[in-house]
């Protein structure tokens, strides 16, 4: 078991009050190492750590930074194996998922690596002559990066990449459930060169660490990932100082599948999206919708499939699917399960805690799957776990209206051959992302990621929009006339 400290002003520390926390393995209790829990005291000395290494951090031209970055990646790249098996150790998601999200923050780091040669601003005319205007790009200051358990990596690679090649310090607050994976990152970001200060690793818990960095003035921007209501009090308080904050919450994303589809592809598709990362992700297909002429056929193919899905530790890979992420996790689960069953929704497959020999000391739960009626609760509300509502619609206009009935808009997903209602849809369907022919998990990351509704406050992470949240914008005239002039009046 690992002992780990914080890191604060480049050096690995204990908290002011001496606390710590353990993080287990979901699969069997284990535990992996102790985190120090932190207090606002240790906040305060992670931002003073971030403000004194701010001027000279945006000093550091673009392009330097993005070097740091790129030996990151390939530090990355060498201890891939090694990550993506901790982190399918620490949050549960099988072997091939924890490699691919490794892969996923290499990408990431490279990707924004080459921004530092862009952070494009614009030139235009003036409406004077002898005069040039233009904008350029500068660091915000003080960034507080919050992140969720369901991507300890990747996730923390969007936020600390983008904040870093903008030219922001840090101070980062992992999850509590996956803090160890946060740190493997940190140190690898040190290994690479990001000086003492830039970034600063805060443990503990949320209403404590996450708070203070959510308040605190000298806290310039805060970059959130996580739940509805956590980034609802975050946004709030934020709000008094008039503080930017970006935020990337849930999701109740649906696949539609309408009668002229590839019914295989779309029940791989479902597979994948209801049921990878045990559903534990924002972007999970929560709801699938299947026209009515296709509806038994789709529903046969998935059940058989379903079935032969093999559940046990997320690390050998044979297996499909591991534990959820925690005992909260499960409760949360099961409750929704019981729901489902009160509302009169009629259980097809799963239902259950797994329970016996090795998955007693788990927390593992059956892939279940209800057949629904939209506007249930297990239809509304986003579980995060492998539970799929499975829905029929009479057309594509039916289909549609049950895919919107929502609060949220990550993603969406519909399967057809009709290039008319694949158009449509992407006109039609309430959600940050739509695809075609594919699962709605999937993101790549040079395109921007994010939703509408509940789901965000409208920004975009990834992509071009990466660096939006993490820089302000400056306006610049250079007036060369050498006289005073006089826009709007000297006409
Ligand atoms: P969460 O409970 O909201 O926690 C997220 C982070 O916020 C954790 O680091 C947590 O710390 C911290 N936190 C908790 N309370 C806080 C407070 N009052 N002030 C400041 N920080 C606080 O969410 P989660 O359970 O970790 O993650 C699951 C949720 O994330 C789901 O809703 C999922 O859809 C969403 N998600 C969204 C995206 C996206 O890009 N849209 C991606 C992934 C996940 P502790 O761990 O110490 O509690």
């Amino acid at each position: 078991m690992e002992e780990y400290g914080m890191y604060i002003d480049g050096k690995w520390v204990p908290s002011v009050e001496g606390g710590v926390f353990e993080t287990k393995n979901p699969t069997n209790g284990e535990v992996l190492a102790t985190f120090p829990a932190g207090t606002k005291e240790d906040v305060l000395r992670a931002i003073d750590a971030a403000e004194k290494a701010f001027p000279a951090w945006k000093k550091v031209p673009p392009p330097r930074r993005g070097e740091i970055l790129l030996r990151a990646a390939q530090i990355m790249r060498q201890r891939k194996e090694e990550l993506g098996t901790l982190i399918s150790k620490e949050m549960g998601k099988v072997l091939s998922e924890g490699k691919g999200e490794v892969q996923e923050g290499i990408d990431f780091f490279e990707y924004i690596a080459g921004e530092g040669r862009r952070l494009l601003g614009e030139t235009t005319p003036s409406e004077l002559p002898n005069k040039f205007c233009m904008t350029v790009r500068q660091p915000v200051g003080v960034a507080g990066c919050i992140t969720p358990w369901n991507f300890p990596i990747s996730i923390p690679c969007w936020k600390l990449g983008a904040a870093l090649i903008s030219g922001d310090t840090i101070v980062f607050k992992p999850a509590s459930i996956t803090p160890l994976c946060a740190a493997k990152l940190v140190e690898i970001l040190i290994e690479a060169g990001v000086p003492a200060g830039v970034i600063n690793f805060v443990t503990g818990s949320g209403s404590v660490v996450g708070r203070e960095i959510a308040e605190n003035p000298r806290v310039r921007v805060v970059s959130f990932t996580g739940g509805v209501p956590t980034g609802i009090d975050i946004y709030s308080r934020a709000a008094k100082l008039l503080k930017p904050v970006h935020l990337e919450l849930g999701g109740k994303n649906p696949q539609i599948v309408m009668d002229d589809a590839n019914i295989d592809l779309a029940v791989d598709g479902v597979l994948f999206g209801a049921f990878g990362t045990a559903g534990q992700r924002c972007t999970a297909t929560s709801r699938l919708i299947i026209h009515k002429n296709v509806y038994d056929e789709v529903m046969d193919k998935l059940l058989a499939r379903v079935k032969a899905m093999k559940m046990g530790n997320p690390t050998d890979p044979k297996i499909d699917i591991g534990p959820v992420s925690s005992d909260d996790q499960e409760k949360k689960i099961l409750e929704y399960i019981q729901i489902g069953l009160n509302e009169g929704a009629k259980l097809i497959c799963g239902g259950k805690k797994v329970t016996g020999g090795e998955f007693d000391k788990g927390y593992f739960i059956e892939p279940t799957i209800f057949e629904a009626v939209q506007g249930m609760r297990i239809t509304k509300e986003e579980i995060f776990g492998p539970v799929l509502a499975v829905m029929k619609a009479n057309d594509f206009e039916d289909a549609v209206r049950q895919a919107n009935d929502v609060d949220y808009g990550l993603s969406s997903s519909i399967y057809t051959k009709n290039i008319n209602l694949a158009f449509r849809a992407i006109d039609e369907l309430e959600a940050g992302i739509t695809y075609i022919n594919a699962p709605t998990i999937g993101a790549e990351i040079q395109l921007p990621f994010g939703g509408i509704k509940n789901t965000g406050n409208g920004g975009r992470e990834a992509g071009t929009t990466a660096i939006e949240e993490f820089t302000e914008i400056k306006t610049v005239f250079i007036d060369y006339s050498d006289k005073l002039q006089k826009a709007q009046i000297d006409r």
